[in-house]
């Protein structure tokens, strides 16, 4: 299943690469720009500038939407939720053809999309699911419950408890963790969870891992908006909380590079955590300043998810569809939006820790080494 998904990826992100670059398809580039709807404006609604990989994301889209033709709007919305509905709204008054949206709260959207249907716009769910409404055609993200399932792994390995084969080690621990979630609103968060939280139970269950605060819930460990400064504020409170007596932290589940590092902000501050003291910490999207901490030896791992690949593969869907073709779907199970099951492509992810930072991050182009030295 991975592997099949594997190919499917590497397939199609081959597949549009060459397309894109006119170097692989008989009719070449100028063929598949003039076959673009005229004038057709795709919207590109992004939830915020505050983290990289969304700059990232609009750029990648804005960019090969416009290799093939298309004219484009791409919106930030500083992760409010009016804001987000009114650039929306606005989208659609200029006319455009088609929506990418990644959603700041997948809930939020349902009149906004019931005007795109009414205007017979096409919309695609960028990374993150839109609940609750019919009128979302197709979804493309990563795996996010593998996403969970590698964040924990990385955190078993940097405990000792995994070795690189991915065997279970036998006669280590207890180990002392904490656990983040990210924003309640955000359906992926849901996902990384339960991934995580899978992989975990068997060792909470066996007391190999212990969790001194007592906040295993989701509830209890969720970061409204994934944001920085309300994650370094709960592990202030937990290290006062449960730590105080001189306990050791050994390993912090992080859904986020950038809850990683308020984490080790408070960590290394309230916490007197040295960087050679730090514990295992995780996260998630290999942000240049995450892929620095995990070389200078601070945060241990992240999860790296191309987007360069999302970007090509939401590109691909409206295109398809703009041209009245049926976009490639992998997955027809698993996201439910409470109203339908949303037809999606699922991507691969890539556990990162220092040993693969250059072949993953700088090898691959995505990063220069400059960038994360
Ligand atoms: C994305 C993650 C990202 C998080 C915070 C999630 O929806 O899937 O890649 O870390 O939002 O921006």
């Amino acid at each position: 299943m991975r592997i099949s998904k594997l190919v499917g990826a590497v397939a199609v992100a081959l597949a549009v690469t060459m397309s894109v670059a006119g170097c692989g398809s008989r009719g070449g580039a100028a063929t598949d720009t003039a076959a673009a709807p005229a004038d057709s404006v795709v919207g590109i609604s992004m939830p915020t500038q505050t983290s990289e990989r969304w700059i990232a994301d609009g750029a990648n889209v804005e960019k090969s939407l416009k290799d093939l033709g298309y004219k484009t709007d791409l919106q930030f919305a500083n992760d409010d939720i009016p804001t987000q509905v009114s650039q929306i709204e606005n989208m659609l008054t200029k006319g455009a053809k088609a929506l990418i949206i990644a959603a700041i709260d997948g809930t939020t959207l349902t009149d906004v999309l019931a005007k795109a249907k009414e205007q017979n716009v096409t919309v695609i769910a960028y990374d993150r699911l839109i609940n609750g409404t019919p009128n979302v055609d197709f979804y493309t993200t990563f795996d996010n419950y593998t996403v969970g399932v590698q964040q924990a792994t990385s955190l078993l390995t940097g405990l000792g408890l995994v070795d690189a084969s991915g065997t279970k080690v036998e006669g280590k621990g207890p180990f002392n963790v904490e656990l983040f979630a990210g924003s309640p609103d955000d359906n992926n968060a849901n996902f990384f969870w339960d991934g995580a939280m899978d992989t975990l139970q068997p060792y909470l269950d066996a007391g190999t891992l212990k969790v001194p605060s007592g906040q295993t819930k989701f509830e209890q460990a969720a970061t409204l908006r994934w944001q920085a400064p309300v994650a370094q504020k709960r592990m202030e409170d937990i290290l006062t909380s449960a730590y105080s007596s001189g306990a050791k932290l050994d390993g912090v589940l992080s859904p986020y590079d950038g809850i990683s590092i308020g984490i080790i902000s408070a960590l290394t501050s309230a916490g007197g955590y040295s960087t050679d003291s730090l514990p295992v910490v995780t996260g998630q999207d290999a942000e240049k300043g995450s892929a620095k901490s995990i070389l200078a030896g601070e945060q241990y791992s992240t999860i790296f998810k191309d987007t360069r690949q999302l970007g090509t593969q939401a590109v691909k869907m409206v295109d398809d569809v703009l041209k009245g073709k049926e976009p490639e779907v992998n997955d027809t199970e698993t996201y439910d939006n409470k109203v339908k099951v949303v037809p999606a492509y699922l991507l691969e992810s890539v556990i990162i820790t220092k040993d693969n930072v250059q072949k993953e991050l700088v090898d691959s182009g995505y990063y220069t080494a400059a960038d994360v030295k």
